[in-house]
């Protein structure tokens, strides 16, 4: 998935590493499911089978997922659901007309109604039981950027845990799963970067049995005449949010954290409703404000979390 994956773990050394070695395995394995990166990955396949015309309908219409890559798109079409298209998994053509894994260009707008035509779940049809789908839209792309790492860590956190591992820090290009805490600890201390600069931290927190997940579109982005445009789009749109908003979602399950971290950002209005929306949900937002400052919004269970902010973070108290 093009990024870093570090994980701290304690526990018997032989063991550990053993189930370390097995979780980073478990990692790659399902990286070859989800990416689009790798033309033989097999949500690669199925865009391919989509551009080329295999469409409801035709004999070939339906396609078949392995038990991985069927529970990942329920997951994202779940999220999709849940957030009214803020998150949506089937962007891909969008992605493309922006060139996000290019290098980054502004479509013309006719480029962009097209790719748009190509986008929404309304493009395709799930059968979850028999494990399939098929594409009502010729070029729909899946893009499951938002929410794959997510599932990895997930599904490594499991791996750990039946291997007796319970006491791990997962961290995911960024994405953090804390399992346990470190010995005699209350839990893992996770830093939160400035959206401004990531190489500064302005926040950290305590956390044991918990996923944190942080969405902001200056984490990726390409310039062109002097404006920024960053790798998250606005669905409704089909353009790259303008927001400068960083958004941090902390939750019981990493897949549900990440895919709601890109929903947040998306649409500001779902942050007043972040509990309902999964399990042990919550979340912080950091907007960057005059004078330096950073203006903090944080739901009460969330604000429980931070045990370090430094002086530039206005409110959240
Ligand atoms: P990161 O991967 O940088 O941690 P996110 O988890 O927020 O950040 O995911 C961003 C990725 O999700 C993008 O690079 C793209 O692949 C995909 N994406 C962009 N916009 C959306 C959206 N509105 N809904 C779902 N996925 C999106
Ligand atoms: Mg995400």
């Amino acid at each position: 998935m093009g990024t870093r994956c570090e994980v701290r773990a304690f526990g018997p050394e032989v063991e550990t590493d053993a189930a370390l070695d097995a979780a980073l395995d478990r990692i790659a394995a399902l990286e070859q499911v989800l990416t689009t990166w790798k033309p033989d990955g097999e949500l690669a396949q199925l865009n391919t089978a989509a551009a080329n015309g295999s469409t409801c309908g035709t004999p070939n219409g339906w396609q078949s997922l392995s038990s991985e890559l069927t529970d990942a798109v329920n997951a994202a079409l779940s999220w999709s659901g849940r957030t009214g298209g803020a998150f949506d998994p089937t962007l891909g053509a969008l992605l493309q007309a922006w060139g996000q894994k290019s290098g980054g260009r502004v479509p013309t707008v006719d480029e962009r109604v097209v790719a748009q035509t190509k986008s929404g779940t309304r493009c395709l049809e799930f059968d979850r039981r028999r494990q399939r789908l098929c594409v009502r839209c010729v070029g729909v792309e899946f893009d499951l950027g938002g929410i794959g790492k997510g599932i990895a860590l997930d599904r490594a956190a499991e791996l750990l845990k039946a291997r007796g591992i319970n006491n791990a820090l997962l961290d995911f290009g960024g994405q953090v799963l804390a399992l346990g805490s470190p010995p005699q600890e209350p839990g893992w201390l996770i830093d939160i970067a400035d959206p401004r600069d990531r190489d500064k931290h302005v926040m950290t927190l305590q956390l044991r049995d918990k996923s944190v997940s942080t969405s902001s579109n200056s984490e990726r982005f390409f310039e062109q005449d002097g404006k920024r445009y960053g790798h998250i789009l606005d669905p409704r749109t089909g353009t790259p949010l303008a927001t400068t908003d960083q958004v941090t979602v902390i939750a019981d399950h990493a897949t549900d954290a990440d895919a709601a971290s890109t929903a947040l950002l998306v649409d500001p209005a779902l942050r007043q409703q972040v509990a309902k929306l999964a399990s042990g949900m919550t979340a912080i937002a950091l907007s960057p404000a005059s004078n330096n400052q950073l203006e903090c919004w944080a739901d009460s269970s969330a604000l429980r979390s931070i045990v370090k902010r430094e002086a530039t973070v206005r409110g959240c108290r």
